[in-house]
């Protein structure tokens, strides 16, 4: 069949200068060559008076290998945007009432190990004895337990002994974006306030008017606007999709703590609950970044200050009651699409659920890459990828709310209402619920998860559900396992090998004072 011509894109014009519409302009730049005069120009205009959101300070290891293919290097983003390394979350007393008994589990980066041995099994049937899941197959939850970074001062960038990702300052990460996509990668970065959004033929953007620079025109506009979704939803007209019927949690206290009497920078995000929500707290090396995410439903925001502040406290002792803290409403959810027209979102224009596992930035930078990847030359060649990208973009978010919901639905917990209505059937995707059923009568495997494209997959299940005590009925599969000496053998392994990092491996506040 003969290819058809059609209007080029040559221009794209990306509204709004968080750290989506950053990382989507370097994406796209990159992919597009922007820097050449034949290739696709890509502005940024940003509001000069709307600040961003400033919030979103954990990261997934996916970012390293974005980073590094955008051409950042590893120690200048270390000190540019007071980085610190993430080796896991670690979940506390997400099980039991933390009045009746005291619990926490790591959700670590490692693969659990398998050396030909799927260690999973056995862990079920018990020949790890007391060891808990995380330190029976990987020996990541041990590193982080005793302070440890991730990596050597001799290991090459974006390298190290054990998988790992980024805590850092959000308002500094925007920041070294912009200069590497301006001064890199040939983006052209504009400050004006967009008032209106002009729509033409076949409800089509056809410009947007700012006083600062009057009327700006491209062939491609990506909403980067955050919550409010100035083109996309209050313009283009998509809907958005609420999903607060299945995660609560709407609200947000932010602070920032500085460090007390404490010397160690811990290596992985707290993920602390708490009644009507958790508590994330991140180190970086010269301050914590706090906040108790709860659901407003479920608690008043009085009381949800009360929470943050006692938890502040451990630390911090009579100097809590000073921080000031931030409240941030949130929109639960996705837009129905997310690239109409000319029109894509990315960013908290797209979506957004609770910071649980970090997944903010990890879909903004998955979707920022899947569209430079796959940009159409033509607007004729545009109506079919959209449907394509929108299509894989609902799915990507529907599975990473079935994760985010099962940290939920695991709880044991019945302190509160919020523990126990978030169990509630009618609350759980079917998706999910079936999961389930079929986990309860043997393990999760490779094949439960159906694409590529899912940001959480078997490993990230594993450490999740069996670090949450979740049962999956053994007895009956016992004659499909008999590698018990194998197993034995690769578990104590992991122990010795964990001991023999622990000797050559830094702590991770050193760690960090010798990367500046
Ligand atoms: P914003 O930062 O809100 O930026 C919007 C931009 O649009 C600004 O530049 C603004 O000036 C511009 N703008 C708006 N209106 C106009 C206009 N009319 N004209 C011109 N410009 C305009 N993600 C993670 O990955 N990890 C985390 O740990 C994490 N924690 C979070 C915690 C909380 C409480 C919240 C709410 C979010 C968290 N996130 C996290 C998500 C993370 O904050 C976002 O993914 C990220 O900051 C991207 O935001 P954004 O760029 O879409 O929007």
């Amino acid at each position: 069949m003969a290819a058809t011509g059609g209007k080029q894109i040559k221009s794209v014009l990306i509204v709004g200068g968080g750290t989506a519409g950053w990382l989507a302009a370097c994406h796209l730049a990159k992919k597009l060559n922007s820097k050449d005069p034949d290739g696709v120009q890509v502005t940024l205009v940003e509001s000069p008076n709307i600040p961003t959101i400033g919030v979103g300070e954990g990261t997934v290891p996916a970012i390293r290998r974005s980073l590094q293919y955008l051409g950042i290097s590893e120690s200048e983003f270390i000190q540019a945007c007071d980085v610190s390394f993430k080796q896991s979350i670690k979940f506390q007393d997400w099980l039991f009432n933390p009045d009746d008994r005291r619990h926490a589990y790591h959700h670590v980066f490692d693969y659990p190990v398998q050396n030909g041995c799927d260690l999973t099994p056995y862990y079920l049937m018990g020949l790890a004895g007391d060891d808990s899941y995380v330190n029976t197959v990987s020996v990541q939850g041990g590193l982080c337990d005793a302070g440890y970074g991730p990596k050597t001062m001799t290991h090459r960038e974006y390298e190290g002994v054990v998988s790992y990702a980024y805590h850092l300052d959000a308002a500094k990460f925007a920041a070294f974006l912009t200069k590497h996509a301006t001064e890199k990668l040939g983006v052209i970065h504009q400050l004006a306030d967009v008032e209106t959004v002009t729509l033409g033929d076949g409800g089509m953007i056809a410009s947007i008017e700012t006083p600062q620079l009057g009327t700006m025109t491209a062939d491609l506009y990506v909403d980067c606007t955050g919550f409010r979704s100035l083109l996309l939803g209050d313009t283009v007209g998509v809907p958005f999709v609420d999903k607060s019927d299945i995660l609560f949690v709407d609200t947000a206290l932010a602070v920032q703590i500085p460090y007390g009497d404490e010397k160690a920078v811990p290596c992985h995000t707290i993920a602390t609950a708490k009644e009507a929500g958790w508590i994330w707290d991140i180190g970086l090396l010269n301050r914590r970044g706090t906040g108790y995410v709860y659901s407003s439903a479920h608690t008043s925001h009085d009381a949800a200050e009360q929470v943050l502040r006692t938890y502040a406290r451990e630390t911090l002792g009579d100097q809590a009651d000073d921080l000031t803290l931030r409240r941030i409403p949130m929109k639960v959810g996705y837009r129905q699409k997310f690239w109409e027209k000319n029109c894509v979102a990315i960013g908290l224009s797209q979506g957004f659920v609770e910071p649980l596992e970090a997944t903010g930035l990890l879909i903004f930078d998955a979707t920022a890459r899947m569209i430079a990847e796959q940009f159409p030359a033509t607007l004729e060649a545009m109506p079919a990828l959209a449907d394509r990208f929108n299509a894989r973009v609902t799915h990507t978010w529907e599975k990473v709310i079935e994760f985010i919901k099962l940290h939920y639905v695991l709880s044991r917990r019945t302190d509160s209402d919020f523990w126990i209505d978030n169990r509630r059937p009618e609350t759980i995707p079917a998706a999910l619920q079936q999961n389930l059923e079929i986990w309860r009568h043997q393990p999760p495997t490779a094949y439960d998860f159906s694409s590529r494209l899912e940001v959480f997959n078997l490993e990230n299940y594993l450490y999740v559900l069996y670090g949450m005590d979740f049962q999956t009925n053994m007895a009956p599969l016992k004659a499909r396992y008999s590698m018990d000496q194998e197993a034995a053998a690769t578990m104590q392994a992991i122990k010795g090998h964990r001991q023999q990092l622990a000797g050559q491996l830094l702590p991770h506040r050193e760690l960090l004072m010798r990367a500046q």
